[in-house]
């Protein structure tokens, strides 16, 4: 069979290359990070420096949910300040990377699962760009993000994100954007973790660390400490995706770390 003229054209744009790309992991926490200098905001700045330069980045951020599966497709994104209550330095804040219609089409091709659209309205939301501007400051790679499908249960969205492996060959970085422990209703401003909080990250680090996926995917089973650490599981599903990305030859490390006010997990993952 003779390949598609269109599907040739668009991984055209992203080649092939010698050495995958890591998948990275990444607990956001407050928007603070963006502008504030701290432990977690020099992890990122380290990762960056690290990383081999990606050709494109694509992000799938917790505060991007969408009824069926999006991907931003636009040739400029623009930054979204989708917080309140914040300084405004933090809402003068501009991430101006471009997007890359080529890998949204390519992200909609490379996904069978399901149908993906193309979103020309969304941008970079705050889980997305108060990383990469610690990240990749100068802003010149470009960005687009993937949506979560709020209709879909977790494994689906595990399943989903498996199929995305093709592209870290092709020099993507895959940046899942969230938090592993996010209970902003117990949320107070402490550096005293809760004790639930604690156990399930400490339980959810085994669990990545021995590459045992199956109960992070059903973690409404883990008990307690997982319902209390995931009310609502925007921020836990980008971690999934990336899990999903880890192959055979692969092993996760965790390169930031922490729980802050009490109920956030700053903990990050390296997947490589
Ligand atoms: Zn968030």
């Amino acid at each position: 069979m003779l390949p598609n003229a269109t599907n040739t054209e668009f991984s055209d744009s992203f080649p092939v290359m010698e050495q995958r790309m890591p998948a990275l992991f990444v607990g956001h926490g407050s928007p603070m990070n963006a502008i504030e200098d701290n432990d977690f905001s020099q992890a990122w700045i380290d990762a960056g420096k690290r990383l081999p330069a990606p050709k494109a980045i694509l992000c799938i951020s917790a505060h991007w949910e969408t009824p069926g599966t999006q991907v931003t497709a636009m040739e400029q994104p623009k930054t979204i300040h989708d917080f309140g209550g914040f300084p405004r330095q933090l809402f003068e804040m501009q991430y101006p990377a471009p997007g890359s219609p080529d890998l949204a089409r390519l992200v909609q091709q490379t996904i069978t699962s399901t149908s993906v659209s193309l979103n020309q309205k969304w941008g970079l939301d705050h889980g997305t760009w108060s990383v990469l501007c610690r990240m990749f400051p100068l802003a010149n790679i470009p960005v687009i993000q993937l949506s979560l499908d709020q209709t879909q249960p977790p494994e689906v969205h595990y399943n989903l994100a498996k199929q995305l492996r093709a592209l870290r060959q092709r020099g993507i970085l895959i940046l899942g954007s969230g938090n592993i422990v996010h209970n902003l209703g117990m949320a107070f401003y402490s550096d005293e973790p809760f004790d639930w909080a604690t156990e399930f990250d400490s339980m959810a680090a085994v669990f990545i660390e021995t590459r045992n996926h199956e109960p992070l995917i059903h973690y409404q089973k883990l008990g307690r400490s997982a319902q209390l650490s995931i009310p609502t599981n925007e921020h836990y599903l980008p971690l999934l995706y990336i899990l999903a990305q880890q192959q055979e030859d692969e092993t996760a490390r965790f390169f930031a770390n922490g729980l802050v006010y009490g109920s956030i997990s700053m903990r990050s993952i390296w997947i490589e």
